[in-house]
């Protein structure tokens, strides 16, 4: 194998694999045709019995998600956001308190926070794992802080050993946002079973994706499953008696049994990322890549303690690039997303806590040089080459 370019692109052509020039960032349609049949079976079940809310088929999802992720108890959700409004509401997290997070994600880690009326104190990230870093969660701690969330991004569990040591030593809570990270593990363990709650999203574009919006909740201790199940259904203890005030955050059966027949090939699947990622890495090196040290693109560090499982695969792009790859890779119909473009910190809604540009610079430096490329299993020999052909190229500045 020779390591010039010019041959590898030759290679490629030669392939003559019409998908190939054509990359979605996501693409389910091939996965359901894989699953089709099990699907539509399981679903008409359910519109004979028109039984739809809870019931049988939420709680077999549930059992196989605690098991799965070694958790004593799962309850099924209506969103990975209900998820973490419900785990907060069950610790009485409210006004006066405050909640340690990545100002580096989605949008309802905080977000659940400022509607309990409790205020996010953010922590910066690690550049490496785009979590939380430890070393600087002692320092965002308060007398107020009733829990600690960390956010298992992209599919990458946040290095819990320092921060479950942080949170112990001052008997605090931790919230695990597992959304991205089904699969993931830590040490061996299963993201979702390191700290206190483990919280999930069966959004459809997560590693496993449901047909609609769904959550879940896996948690150890009985009291805070039983608070959780409670609130799932506005805090009722028994029918129409409320202990607490909660919501309607039921997951459909409908979802849970499509789940149950997708959570069997999670494993596979988080497989095929994998492999992509570490393909597409190493046809870049292949083709000529400029790495991230040198001015060009870097790729996600994959380490056996931290098992991830690249729900999205996600590069950083040196010397102001990004945006124009983006646009590269728009124009060679490479599909591709920021996650995500303004940190927490600097969302306008929550201007009230005060926070500026500068405050956590790893966090802004991440929201400005990050891209994520497909990685989805289904992709073909010849898109892989064609993805990192394309980036090969562009880190060459050519
Ligand atoms: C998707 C996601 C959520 C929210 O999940 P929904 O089901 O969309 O409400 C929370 N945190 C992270 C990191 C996510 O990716």
């Amino acid at each position: 194998m020779t390591s010039d370019p010019r041959f590898a692109y030759a290679r490629l052509r030669m392939r003559k694999d019409p998908q190939a020039v054509i990359v979605p960032l996501l693409d389910l349609k091939q996965q359901y045709q894989s699953i089709k049949d099990r699907v539509l079976a399981v679903t008409n079940d359910i519109y004979e019995s028109q039984s739809f809310i809870l019931g049988p088929r939420v709680e077999a999802f549930e059992r196989a998600v605690a098991d799965y992720v070694g958790a004593r108890f799962a309850i099924g959700m209506s969103s990975g956001t209900d998820a973490q409004l419900a785990a907060m509401m069950s610790l009485g997290i409210g006004p006066g308190d405050d909640v340690v997070t990545s100002p580096y994600t989605f949008f309802s880690s905080a977000g659940a926070v400022y509607r309990l009326g409790a205020r996010a104190v953010f922590c910066d990230i690690d550049p490496v794992t785009f979590n939380v870093d430890p070393a600087k969660l002692a320092e965002a701690i308060t007398p107020r802080t009733k829990a600690i969330q960390p956010i298992h991004l992209f599919g990458q569990c946040a290095d819990m050993d320092p921060i479950l040591g942080v949170a112990r030593q001052k008997g605090i809570p931790v919230i695990e946002d597992a959304c991205q990270s089904l699969g993931a593990e830590y040490k061996g363990k299963k993201a979702g079973n390191l700290g206190d709650f483990g919280c999930f999203s069966f959004f459809p574009s997560k590693n496993l994706g449901g047909f609609g919006d769904g959550g879940m909740v896996t948690v150890n201790s009985e009291d805070l499953a039983q608070r959780v199940r409670s609130l799932r259904t506005h805090g009722q203890t028994a029918q129409y008696f409320h202990k607490y005030v909660g919501g309607n955050f039921r997951l459909d059966a409908l979802q849970a049994a499509i789940l149950n027949v997708k959570l069997p090939h999670l494993d596979n699947w988080g497989e095929g990322r994998r492999k992509n990622a570490a393909e597409i890495e190493g046809l870049f090196s292949e083709f000529g890549g400029v790495g991230f040290g040198e001015g060009g693109i870097g790729f996600p560090r994959q380490t056996e303690a931290f098992h991830h499982v690249f729900n999205q695969f996600v590069i950083r792009v040196a010397g102001g690039r990004r945006d124009e790859l983006k646009r590269r890779l728009g124009e060679r119909q490479i599909g591709n997303a920021i996650y995500y473009p303004v940190p927490l910190h600097l969302q306008e809604c929550f201007a009230l806590w005060g926070g500026k540009p500068g405050d956590f610079p790893e966090a802004e430096r991440a929201a400005g040089e990050t891209l994520a490329i497909p990685v989805f299993p289904e992709l073909t020999a010849g898109q892989k080459e064609y993805v990192a052909f394309t980036l090969a190229q562009f880190s060459r500045g050519e």
